[in-house]
């Protein structure tokens, strides 16, 4: 390049050429790595079969995904996967965030892989907001857990209505069991109503509460005692013993004030510690004990059936809804009579006859 400083007329000047500047674009660069095309059905469960995570992690991947061809192959593969699926214990932990979930699921984890087998932790949080990104948050949560080659972490499904969550998680549930997962933790944040989605999916169901505050009992609503096979009282460690102690010993007598439970089982409640690691084992022989009962007196099954038969029922509910709520006409009538009930020109009932009256005169022949 043409340097005018390095004219006659400037002396005592010279400017250098510069270094030739490499190629804004990288040539290497081949452009957006394709992505892998999508497995068929039938490769999806015979890899989920012989216990492949990839192939597990994808078709959860397919049965989260809003698109409609994602969704037929992801409900062909659970067609395919639910004669391999049913033989695990279903565990459901909630509990107030930072009542321990996450340091307890790490211990528990643990010690239920002792014995060999293999576990995979889910979690249903309607409010979450977390994207693939935060894998790795879940997974720093649980960092024993995320390293441990038995074990298989999953985030909840993103954001949605909690049926569609709880149901999406219920599907990965048949996956992982299909794929040989003998133990399934699915935890929730004990503050809403994914505590009854988390029940009508688990075989046990497990409260993680805390002592500390004299009024333990005014805070949780009774129908999740109600719903509860045992509770734990967490952080029974240092001066925190006697506290514990005493929950403990008010849960105890609150329980006995409920109506007996259907299946016989009396709840326990019992004091542990989950990151002095503290009574982990004595949480898990409770567990072991209910497993017992409930196999033996034909609970564990007449529970299975009637959630079976509630996830078909939820389903046609969520399908009802989407369908009628989904259709451009519906709405649009929906919105005019909308209009009309604020009004006051219309009452409520008859708007909403109107509504349902032309939705089932289009969808009914
Ligand atoms: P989560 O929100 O329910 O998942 O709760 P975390 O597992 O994240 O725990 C919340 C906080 O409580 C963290 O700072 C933990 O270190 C602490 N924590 C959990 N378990 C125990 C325990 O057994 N004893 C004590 N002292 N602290 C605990």
């Amino acid at each position: 390049m043409e340097h005018p400083e390095n004219h006659e007329q400037y002396k005592g000047l010279t400017v250098n050429s510069g270094v030739k500047q490499p190629p804004v674009v990288n040539p290497y660069f081949k452009g957006r790595v394709a992505r892998k095309p999508l497995p068929s059905a039938g490769e999806l469960v015979e890899g989920i079969i012989k216990g492949d995570v990839t192939m597990l992690s994808r078709a959860v991947t397919l049965v989260e995904s809003l698109s409609a061809d994602h969704q037929a192959i992801a409900q062909e593969v659970i067609e395919k996967c639910l004669p391999y699926s049913g033989n695990s214990r279903r565990i459901g932990i909630t509990g107030v965030p930072g009542a321990g979930k996450s340091t307890s699921i790490d211990v528990f984890g643990l010690h239920v892989l002792r014995d060999g087998g293999k576990l995979a932790v889910l979690a249903i949080d309607p409010s979450s907001e977390r994207t693939k990104g935060s894998i790795l948050g879940d997974k720093t949560r649980m960092e024993k857990l995320a390293i441990h080659p038995s074990a298989f972490i999953r985030p909840s499904p993103s954001a949605g209505s909690l049926g569609g969550v709880a149901r999406k998680t219920r599907e990965t549930v048949v996956l992982c069991e299909a794929a040989g997962y003998n133990n399934i933790f699915i935890e929730t944040v004990g503050v809403g109503q994914s505590e009854t989605a988390v029940h009508s999916m688990v075989d046990f169901f497990l409260l993680i509460q805390l002592a500390g505050t004299g009024d333990e009992l005014q805070g949780i609503k009774r129908g999740i005692m109600e719903m509860a096979d045992g509770i734990v009282i967490n952080k029974a460690d240092g001066d925190n013993v006697d506290r514990a102690r005493l929950a403990q010993a008010q849960f105890r007598s609150a329980l006995h004030l409920f109506p007996p439970t259907v299946s016989g089982w009396m709840p326990e409640v019992l004091c542990y510690s989950g990151y002095y690691e503290i009574g982990i084992a004595e949480v898990w022989q409770m567990i072991d004990r209910y497993f017992d009962f409930v196999k033996n007196n034909g609970y564990f099954e007449q529970r299975r059936q009637q959630q079976a038969r509630y996830w078909m029922r939820e389903t046609i509910d969520e399908q009802l809804r989407l369908h009628f709520y989904n259709n451009p006409e519906v709405e649009a009538l929906l919105h005019d009579r909308e209009q009309r009930v604020l009004g006051n020109r219309q009452s409520s009932f008859t708007a909403a006859r109107d509504v349902l009256d032309f939705y089932f005169s289009k969808n009914i022949h």
